[in-house]
């Protein structure tokens, strides 16, 4: 059967509609289809960074509690590098080559009345040496001071107040010390020491915690410090006599390449002072000569504990 022209073209208008609702129906059927398999994509990623978020913030934890207490500036330097910025020695000394046959006496704890004592023994033999200074010692003995500068000794730091909890209760606490001496020790003679010794020597009970920042902090300041390779035994509370302390002191030298002497001239040292002159005597019999360290000695450290 055949339609007329004009029907035909009403069929085939009709046609094309509904073809275009059908194309529009399943166009929005893909698109919603695509856009739930993106969520659901989506919320896969979210949930895996959701993951690796918590781990790193465990991880964080985790390194937070390795990494010590230590406070930090705006720079990122550590904060107690820049007190007392003029507590520094400028040049920093350069170990040189010293004659064989040296012996460094070293007397810590002074001054007091036996200091004089000592200075007079070693201005008779012409000898050297190293006083290891408590600053809090110092009013009453400037004249002790000033005499060690002025004949040929050095003056070095040991600490201004000895306690030993306090200062090294914190490499803080340890420079405040420090630094007390250093303008002390300045005010009475004119010198500002570049050398100086730990109180218990450089590793002990009390530092334990803080030594290798300690350590560390006064050499980059350009400080070097001495512990020793002979001990008088002056300290051992044991009062020897002024023979047995030289006695000491000889055989210990004997067995030492570079002989540091570990002796004290605080106010109850007198058995101390009473023996420098004939250590001093047996010394340079047996050859040796007694200079000062200075910075160009290379020191003598004890061992880091791991
Ligand atoms: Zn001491």
């Amino acid at each position: 059967m055949m339609y007329p022209a004009k029907r035909r073209k009403q069929i085939n208008k009709g046609m094309i509609l509904r073809i275009c609702c059908l194309a529009l129906a399943l166009l929005t059927v893909v698109l919603a289809v695509t856009q739930t398999l993106m969520a659901r994509h989506e919320a896969k990623v979210i949930q895996t960074l959701n993951i690796r978020i918590n781990e790193l913030e465990a991880e964080n934890t985790k390194l937070g509690e390795l990494v010590p207490d230590i406070t930090l500036d705006m720079d990122g330097a550590l904060a107690y590098q820049s007190l007392y910025p003029e507590m520094i020695v400028d040049p920093k000394p350069v170990f040189a080559d010293q004659p064989g046959q040296t012996a460094y006496l070293t007397f810590d704890d002074g001054p007091s009345a036996n200091t004089y004592a000592i200075l007079d023994a070693l201005k008779a033999s012409g000898q050297k040496a190293t006083f290891f200074i408590v600053a809090k010692n110092i009013p009453g003995h400037e004249d002790a001071l000033k005499r060690m500068a002025e004949e040929g000794h050095t003056v070095a730091i040991h600490t201004y107040s000895h306690d030993y909890r306090g200062i090294y209760a914190s490499v803080e606490a340890y420079l405040e010390d420090f630094h007390q001496a250093y303008t002390a020790i300045h005010d009475a003679c004119g010198v500002y020491p570049t050398i100086f010794r730990f109180p218990g020597g450089s590793v002990n009970a009390y530092n334990h915690q803080i030594y290798q920042q300690l350590i560390a902090e006064m050499l980059r300041r350009g400080f070097i410090y001495y512990d020793w390779s002979v001990s008088s035994e002056d300290a051992t509370g044991k009062n020897y006599s002024p023979e047995q302390l030289t006695q000491f002191v000889m055989e210990g030298t004997a067995k030492a390449a570079k002989p540091i002497i570990l002796m004290h001239d605080s106010g109850e040292k007198k058995n101390t002072a009473a023996a420098v002159p004939e250590m001093v005597r047996q010394l340079t019999a047996a050859g040796y000569t007694c200079a000062p360290l200075t910075g160009e000695v290379r020191p003598i450290f004890f061992g880091y504990q791991s």
